[in-house]
């Protein structure tokens, strides 16, 4: 490519390190002369560090006093579109460069020169006669001529112990090799059939494809209510991306949904994809990221910080449940990865295709104002319908206290186990109890740390905290008035509905699907596959369960406590409640049996639960739309929260107060500042935090008078400060 900068051997280049410089500083090219994008290694103090060449360096100083550029990195250069990328977001999340480089060079041992790795292949000598044990063995390795195996792979394989791979070894039957430990993936294949789509499906289908083969920048909303069939819709997209020889990335929010999915790529195309996301080996990383940048892995599915690996050429970006909120990055980089993925595509000339049942409403608004193109997929896949969804009005239920299952759901719940069906509880906490109280003096149980209660987890027999994690024994005497045997739980938590459940249905399986119930990814997909299976008549669930799963004899869902999201300050309680009830309700009846959704409310006629009652989701976005409009908030207005914090809660005031008083830069724009004030949780693992908040007009320019804003102080010692653009919670 003609406009990549070559460097010759002694020249100056501005090389960006991910240390916290936040400069681009200026060495001397290697041997053999370097280019724009390049990953180099250069000295820094005593250390070696990693790098990117960015462009020229400065001139001014003695070239000869430069220090030379270690040495290129044998990975494929950075492109100038993730450049231009890192930047971006950088600017607007107002991030500092280092940072942003340290997102995109996240994968382990990216300075070692590739490494080899043995691997086993037929040799060609086949013996004669060969046990059972061993025939097998051969028999794997002619099915996959060429492809080779470790040891332990060709055993599992074959179903038979390592001694006999060992002993065709020593035959002579197979031989070892040495290949390259990053191995390209296999290809994917998008001539093999796929489902035989539906009318509306191959519309919608036709309609993403068309958009993939233009090869231009666009983002379409496809929306359809759970089990429409929108994977197998996007996945026609990803055949059509791979047709035309560009990369696709599939961004997931949550990891235990991958295995399911990668199973179905695997049905459509031949072969697993690449897999990026926190469940995967330090080695598989590395292969992945080498491996997409050298274009030889066509599709990734991933965590959303897979949109930082370094496509060569990317084409369509699908993020599935666009509407979760994991998919806004809470530490760290503070990004959503939704619209990232706009951005990221628009500079790649790619397609993105958001998919959910429950549109966020900033997509909403984006398709109202034809910035986005929208699909809809209106009912679900064969005979299965959407569920009868009903509220369960609890001012009319008989129940004894210390108990949440109302008489009315008991009833259902045992019609549904008599049919042998499944039933689901959602209740959308963790852990026994959310508050211990002492019942001699009233003293609720809190964090050292933080401002926040502590969560009996009966299961671990320990108290914890939900902000920090802090957690500790139950103690059998009250901390404040040392009375023994008087501290009681209040309210319930998903492990505290199971033990209700256990008394109420004696005869029943049930299963609990809760995230800190389960040490590993693959504990928790036995679980899900065990419920898939049947091995449940009642399943108790947190938000886990909301999630894309496909339980084919799940026909009841009943919402414990559907109020539950509707209390609070946060302007974004009511599009999460309606989002996650309608969700959770979606589980139900997928497959030949209709399914019903019993909400559990105190408030029946509160307009959120009418809404999702009626699904009357139009309807409800509008007005949640025009309260937003008139508040002037996202998506039709712009806000920034500033979080300060500190040990020293003085500091922290203190400098909140200086802010707000030396606040000119914001108010050039016509920007309003509220604050100083306890942020919404006002002490974490002993830090204080203070916010302000920010609140422009759509089209101010936010993030320049942020910065102007915030130059204007020193932020000494233990004090952070943070900048969350868009934040989810204001
Ligand atoms: P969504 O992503 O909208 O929730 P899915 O694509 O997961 O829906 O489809 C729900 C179920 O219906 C899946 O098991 C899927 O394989 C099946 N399905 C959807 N469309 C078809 C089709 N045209 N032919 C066969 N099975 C289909
Ligand atoms: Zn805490």
């Amino acid at each position: 490519m003609s406009d990549i900068e070559q460097f010759p051997a002694g020249a100056r280049v501005g090389v960006l390190t991910a240390q916290p410089l936040d400069r681009i500083l200026t060495y001397r090219a290697p041997e053999g002369g370097c280019v724009q994008g390049d990953y180099v290694e250069v000295p820094l103090g005593p250390r070696k560090v990693l790098g990117v060449v960015w462009g020229p360096g400065e001139g001014g100083f003695d070239a000869s006093k430069l220090r030379a550029v270690i040495r290129v990195l044998d990975v494929a250069p950075m492109r100038s579109e993730m450049a231009e990328f890192l930047t971006r977001v950088g600017d607007y999340t107002l991030t500092p460069m280092a940072q942003m480089l340290r997102l995109a060079t996240r994968a382990p041992g990216l300075s070692d020169p590739p490494s080899m790795r043995k691997v086993l292949k037929a040799s060609g000598h086949r013996p004669n006669r060969l046990t059972d044990a061993r025939a097998k063995v051969m028999d794997v390795l002619m099915d996959q001529p060429g492809v080779g195996f470790t040891q332990k792979e060709l055993a599992d394989l074959a179903g038979v112990s390592g001694s006999v791979v060992k002993g065709l070894v020593k035959l002579g039957a197979i031989r070892e090799e040495d290949t390259p430990r990053d191995m390209p993936y296999p290809r994917l294949d998008p001539s093999l059939p796929s489902k035989e789509l539906t009318e509306d499906q191959a519309a919608a289908a036709k309609q993403l494809t068309d958009g993939v083969r233009g090869g231009r920048y666009g983002t379409t909303l496809l929306r359809g209510v759970t089990g429409a069939g929108k994977t197998e819709v996007y996945l026609e997209a990803v055949a059509a991306c791979l047709r035309k020889g560009r990369q696709a990335l599939v961004l997931l929010p949550e990891i235990a949904l991958t295995a399911e999915f990668l199973k179905r790529v695997e049905e459509r195309f031949g072969a697993r994809p690449a897999e990026w996301h926190s469940g995967v080996t330090m080695t598989e990383r590395r292969r992945c990221w080498r491996m997409v940048g050298q274009g030889d892995a066509s599709l990734v599915v991933g965590a959303r910080s897979a949109l930082y690996l370094p496509f060569r050429d990317l084409g369509l970006v699908i993020v599935d449940e666009e509407h979760d909120s994991s998919y806004k990055q809470e530490d760290g980089v503070l990004y959503s990865a939704r619209d990232m993925a706009v951005m990221r595509a628009s500079i790649c000339h790619a397609q993105v295709v958001l998919a959910s049942a429950t549109p966020s409403l900033e997509t909403w608004a984006n398709c109202e104002a034809g910035k986005y193109k929208r699909i809809e997929l209106t009912s679900r896949y064969g005979p299965a319908v959407m569920p009868d969804m009903r509220a369960i009005d609890m001012r009319q239920e008989d129940l004894p206290s210390q108990s949440w299952i109302s008489p009315t759901l008991k009833a259902a719940v045992n019609l549904r186990i008599a049919k042998g069906e499944q039933s689901l509880l959602f209740i959308n906490r963790r852990g026994y109890a959310p508050v211990t109280i002492c019942r001699a003096c009233g003293h609720q149980i809190g964090c050292d740390h933080c401002d926040a209660r502590m969560v009996e987890h009966r299961f671990q027999k320990r108290l914890v905290c939900h902000q920090c994690g802090e957690t500790k024994p139950m103690p059998d005497a009250c901390p404040e008035c040392e009375v023994e045997g008087k501290l009681a739980p209040v309210g319930p938590g998903v492990e505290r509905l199971a033990e209700e459940v256990r008394e109420s249905f004696p005869d029943a399986r049930v299963a609990v699907l809760s995230s800190d119930l389960f040490g590993s990814a693959r504990a928790l997909k036995a679980q899900i596959e065990l419920i898939a299976e049947g091995g449940a008549d009642i399943i108790i669930g947190t938000q886990l369960v909301a999630k894309g799963h496909n339980f084919p004899k799940l026909t009841l869902v009943g919402v414990i406590d559907a109020d539950l999201g509707l209390q609070g300050s946060d302007l974004r309680a009511a599009e999460r409640t309606f989002q996650l009830i309608r969700q959770v309700a979606g589980r139900a009846g997928r497959a030949e049996t209709p399914g019903v959704a019993l909400l559990q409310t105190f408030q029946p006629e509160h307009p959120v639960i009418r809404a999702i009652l009626a699904g009357e989701e139009e309807r409800f976005w509008r007005a949640e739309a025009s309260e937003r409009q008139a508040a002037g908030v996202p998506p039709y207005g712009r806000l920034a929260g500033i979080v300060l914090s500190s040990p020293d809660i003085q500091a922290v005031f203190d400098l909140g107060a200086e802010m707000a008083r030396r606040s000119e830069p914001l108010h050039q724009i016509g920007a309003q500042l509220f604050g100083p004030a306890p942020a919404p949780i006002a002490r974490v693992r002993g830090r204080h935090r203070v916010r302000l908040l920010v609140k422009a007009e759509k089209t101010a320019p936010i993030q320049a008078a942020l910065k102007r804003w915030l130059a204007q102080f020193q932020i000494k010692g233990d004090m952070r400060v943070s900048v969350d653009i868009d934040p989810q919670s204001f």
